[in-house]
């Protein structure tokens, strides 16, 4: 998905969280995948019910590393946050809903794999993830989305939810059009807190990345504090109305359908693309419709990430 806004980010002096710094030694990127097949072969498989999921997975590495080692302009916010009052500032109050121990936990993972890949890695090699101490908050605009979208993404979130042991809040619905430029703090909109993560169904004019066969993009931002803590903060999940109404228009369609969102919340808490077609997380069309044990070791895994207070 496509980097905040970086110059509207802020990037307030330690120990408050700022944008990451520059990494000496960059996460590996994604290994090279043959590029999406754009065949009407594709399209006829897809309409037998195939998953026909088609990310813009290959983006993600490059996009990712640009938000985290965000820029020069980036690193210019003098205000800490906190510290000037609400309106003043430019990220919210830090520690809001933290709790001191994780709200929830991952499964136990019944057969674990290794066929899951992470977007991005911390020096330490654990995965980038969400604080598992806060709820993730999410709002969805469905002004465009099929009728059937509520349940659809209350079944996918419960998913992603129970994989991961991560807590998820819907807080409702909002307008908010995603934009490459999207600021993680938005308190006019959403009030003195990270905004919450956006789901939305948009055109490909909305969001130019959803052109051609792909039909949706999720994905993360993140913070880095002089600690060394990073975290996930927000993110978005946009589908192509289009095309996903042509999807849950087929036989199975709902199926494929909450399948493509997990696959979408997969890439939101931090999963990348695999070469395994067994797995949810494959960038091309498939027949998988859960989350299989590749996804569900990676999952596991980002639901398991350390907490702080200080963002
Ligand atoms: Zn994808």
């Amino acid at each position: 998905m496509e980097p905040y806004g970086s110059s509207k980010w802020p990037d307030p002096d330690p120990p408050r969280p700022h944008f990451l710094p520059p990494a000496a030694d960059p996460p590996e990127p994604p290994a090279p995948r043959p590029p999406i097949k754009h065949s009407s072969i594709a399209a006829i498989l897809f309409f037998l019910g195939i998953l026909g999921l088609v990310c813009a997975g290959a983006f993600f590495g490059g996009e990712l590393q640009q938000f985290l080692y965000g820029s020069s302009e980036t690193q210019s916010q003098p205000v800490r946050p906190g510290l000037a009052p609400f309106g003043q500032r430019d990220d919210p109050l830090p520690g809001q809903e933290e709790a001191d121990a994780p709200l929830g936990a991952p499964p136990p993972v019944v057969h674990p794999s290794s066929s899951y890949k992470f977007l991005a890695v911390k020096e330490d090699g654990t995965p980038l993830a969400y604080s598992p101490c806060r709820p993730i908050h999410y709002v969805v605009n469905s002004d465009i989305a099929p009728a059937s979208w509520q349940a659809l993404v209350e079944r996918a979130v419960q998913q992603a939810s129970w994989a991961t042991g991560l807590k998820f809040i819907y807080d409702g619905p909002s307008s908010e059009i995603p934009s490459p430029n999207r600021s993680g703090y938005q308190p006019e909109r959403y009030g003195d807190r990270w905004a919450p993560v956006l789901i939305s169904w948009s055109t490909p004019e909305q969001v130019p990345r959803l052109t051609g066969q792909t039909v949706g993009l999720g994905g993360s931002s993140s913070i880095g504090l002089s600690n060394g803590y990073k975290a996930y903060v927000t993110g978005t999940v946009s589908l192509d109305a289009p095309q996903f109404a042509d999807i849950v228009d087929t036989p199975n369609g709902d199926e494929i359908g909450v399948a493509v969102i997990m696959h979408e919340l997969g890439h939101l808490v931090g999963l990348d693309h695999v070469d395994d077609p067994r797995q949810l997380m494959f960038g091309q069309a498939s027949w998988v419709r859960q989350y299989a044990a590749g996804d569900l070791t990676g999952l596991a895994k980002l639901g398991a990430g350390p907490c702080s207070k200080d963002f």
